[in-house]
């Protein structure tokens, strides 16, 4: 259909509920985006964009790839739709969860397949509980999650997510959900040590633990690094506390690696990078690289073992879960990741180069800090001393229209400007990338300092 971009915003306006938006704010201006090719977006008007942002963190292996594009169409004509409810399933499910649980690290050796990673989060509120009732321990229901962190949009994964926002709507979170402080240093350290910081915050799941019990917690959550919370790196002692404190009271871990899973730190897994010895990880964003969407929970032995024994039936599943489409594209996708050696590249490459990069753009004067790990990174818009801009609009919302103005895309959360481009973007991108970002800094410090 040929429509010129304001008769699609008009349409836009009058139909479509759009997601995390203000539509009075929205008012018939959506951006319109029509097509992409490796790491660049087009808009309806032809403006072309450097995604900083995969998307929404996903489109890892970038855009335009035929591979996965042959991939879902030999399913569809092949077998287009089958479930996997009552011992059914399809060999492209099969053959994907096998794939899955070689790149996944040792002892993780099943998958449970969802849509999304919000139902991916749902599934471990579910799966965890039933395991610890299997286990004999059914008091152990509650999970301990962080303040800022992000697990989803559904009633459990907004319930598991630390976002005042979201809980406010809808009377959440679920019972017995509870969360700690997060590690975010920049916001809340106060000038203290980092590592002292990282040890008070990994000290406030102790007490938390100490106050509920631990023979009444279920588990654990955490992203390995915050993405939607504004690209929050922890300090590089909280995961080793957090294990050690989660360890002594036989407290399992769950890495919710949506965003930090398929490379997206350098390494198969975030929890790679961090060394924390998981026992669920929900997993998304990167596993058809935003093709088509999917979700699952990589399972580890000491869990599935249970279950399999013990849990009887798990009354739990999704019409698309394990999608055979769904399924031989996330094939499709890790084959590229193999055969182009992208994991390894991310890491001995591309991350170093990024990170190396974005550092220079510490010293603009509209810069607090900067931050990043793999091929995620923050900018703190502010004061040397870390106080903010009283700008209006705020410098964040200032500073990403500008960005995207000038041809690349970045997120603002709050006064943080975060990235997270196409593990496939080369050197020169990344020039480009640092280029305009800091040609946005420069228009809003022109504007307001
Ligand atoms: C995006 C995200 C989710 C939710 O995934 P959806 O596919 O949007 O439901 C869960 N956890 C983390 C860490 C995420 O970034």
């Amino acid at each position: 259909m040929k429509r010129s971009t304001s008769e699609w915003q008009r349409a836009d306006a009058a139909h479509y509920i759009h997601p995390f938006t203000d539509s009075s704010e929205l008012a018939g201006n959506a951006r319109i985006i029509s097509r992409a090719e490796g790491v660049y977006i087009w808009d309806h008007d032809g403006k072309q964009l450097l995604d900083g942002m995969s998307g929404l963190w996903c489109v890892n292996i970038g855009y335009g790839r035929e591979e996965l594009v042959t991939a879902a169409a030999a399913q569809m004509r092949e077998l287009p739709y089958y479930n996997s409810f009552f011992q059914c399933t399809t060999p492209a499910t099969i053959a994907y969860a096998e794939a899955l649980t070689q790149v996944a690290p040792p002892g993780f050796n099943h998958v449970f397949f969802t849509g999304s990673g919000s139902e991916a989060n749902d599934t471990i509120v579910r799966l965890i509980r039933h395991y610890w009732v299997a286990s004999g321990q059914p008091k152990r229901r509650i999970i301990i999650s962080r303040t800022n962190g992000y697990h989803g949009s559904t009633m459990a994964g907004a319930s598991l997510g630390g976002m005042a926002a979201m809980h406010a709507q809808g009377g959440l979170p679920i019972p017995d959900i509870v969360h700690i402080r997060q590690p975010h240093y920049f916001a809340e350290g106060n000038g203290m040590g980092e590592e002292a910081f990282g040890t008070l915050c990994a000290q406030a799941l102790a007490e938390k633990i100490h106050e509920l019990g631990s023979e009444n917690i279920a588990a654990f959550i955490g992203e390995p690094v915050q993405g939607a919370g504004g690209v929050v790196v922890p300090p590089s002692n909280y995961w080793r506390e957090v294990q050690a404190i989660c360890a002594q009271h036989d407290i399992p871990i769950i890495a919710d690696e949506v965003i930090c899973g398929f490379g997206r730190l350098g390494h198969w897994f975030g929890s790679e990078h961090f060394d924390i010895q998981a026992k669920l990880m929900p997993i998304a964003k990167g596993m058809t690289s935003g093709y088509l969407p999917m979700g699952g929970v990589l399972v580890h032995d000491d869990i599935a073992n249970v279950l399999q024994e013990k849990g009887g039936e798990f009354v739990h599943g999704f019409t698309y879960g394990g999608h055979p489409v769904c399924a031989a594209v996330g094939l499709a996708n890790l084959q590229i990741m193999h055969d182009e050696k992208i994991v390894e590249r991310v890491h001995d490459e591309i991350a170093p180069y990024l990170q190396q990069q974005w550092a220079t753009l510490a010293d603009h004067a509209a810069v607090a800090a900067v931050r990043g790990c793999g091929m995620v990174a923050a900018i703190e818009l502010g004061q040397k001393d870390g106080s903010r801009f009283a700008s209006t609009p705020s410098a964040g919302v200032q500073c990403r229209d500008l960005s995207v103005a000038n041809g690349l895309v970045m997120r603002a959360v709050g006064d943080t400007l975060i990235i997270a481009p196409p593990l496939v973007i080369n050197k020169t991108q990344i020039d480009e990338l640092i280029a305009k970002a800091r040609t946005a800094l420069d228009a809003f410090a022109a504007a307001n300092l």
